[in-house]
């Protein structure tokens, strides 16, 4: 168990509210992020408050840099953080080739799975980093297998924009593995979200699930359950690694 702060974004719904109530369950204070949905988010602070845990809900869209500043100050309010989960993304609409992609749409994927989750690192970093007087900590990136794939003729720039958080979690990784800070990413495969609908395929991770060795999606709370793995003393020699959690896609 743990007393320190874990900031979550993105934890309103699906896999990010999955890990908010894992690692609330582990004792980490929890900071829950949403963009849009406060709704889902006081949800998610009500259930674990529920079961005598501590969180609070926070408007943080990753794409506006003073909405990160502000989430962390919030974070600071709450304890010593000990903990970041990278999991606010977006997927762009599915279905869409290269070749007529507008340039708002690339811009965005990457304002929100790229530049927002490294401003993110970056502030946890300065608070983590023994370097600076933190006490150290982990920092959870999610990638996708689609980083694998490459996503031709469905999203090339979300499955581009999952590849740079591979790289990203492995450079810093070695950057700050001496300032008590570990870094790990999670691929994870078809998993049973909202995300889907909002690319347009409501029925996507169902309708591929045969492609998958496992024939079957995942569910949120096995992604969770990996990434509070990895925010945990048993991962603690797991640093710059990322881990397919896609029932082997
Ligand atoms: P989801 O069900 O669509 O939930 C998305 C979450 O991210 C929501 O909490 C949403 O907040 C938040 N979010 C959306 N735009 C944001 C922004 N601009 N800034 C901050 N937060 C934002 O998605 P999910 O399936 O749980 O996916 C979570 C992560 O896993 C993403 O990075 C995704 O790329 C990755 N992933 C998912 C799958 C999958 O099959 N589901 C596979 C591979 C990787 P609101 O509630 O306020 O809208």
């Amino acid at each position: 168990m743990t007393d320190k702060v874990a900031i979550i974004t993105g934890g309103s719904r699906g896999i990010g509210r999955a890990t908010a109530i894992a690692a609330a369950k582990r004792g980490y204070k929890i900071v829950v992020g949403y963009a849009s949905n406060q709704a889902a988010a006081s949800e998610v602070v009500s259930i674990i408050e529920r079961s005598n845990g501590k969180a609070i809900a926070v408007k943080c869209d990753v794409a506006e840099e003073s909405e990160i500043l502000g989430m962390f100050e919030a974070g600071d309010k709450l304890g010593t953080l000990g903990a970041l989960v990278n999991n606010g993304g977006i997927v762009s609409r599915s279905g869409v080739r290269v070749d007529e992609m507008s340039i708002e749409r690339i811009q965005r994927v990457m304002a929100i799975n790229v530049t927002g989750n490294i401003l993110c690192a970056r502030e946890a970093v300065k608070r983590m980093s023994t370097k600076h007087g933190g006490k150290g900590g982990v920092i959870v990136n999610l990638s996708s297998v689609a980083a694998k794939l490459g996503g031709a003729n469905t999203y090339v720039d979300y499955a581009a924009s999952k590849g740079a958080i591979d790289s990203f979690t492995i450079g810093l990784g070695h950057e700050v593995a001496g300032e008590g800070i570990r870094v790990a990413a999670i691929r994870p495969g078809l998993i049973d979200t909202e995300i889907h609908a909002s690319g347009g395929e409501p029925d996507r991770a169902h309708r591929l699930a045969h492609m998958v060795p496992m024939k079957r999606v995942g569910s949120a709370e096995e992604i969770a359950n990996a990434i509070v793995w990895l925010m945990s003393d048993e991962a603690s020699y797991v640093t710059s690694a990322i881990l397919d959690v896609s029932g082997g896609r």
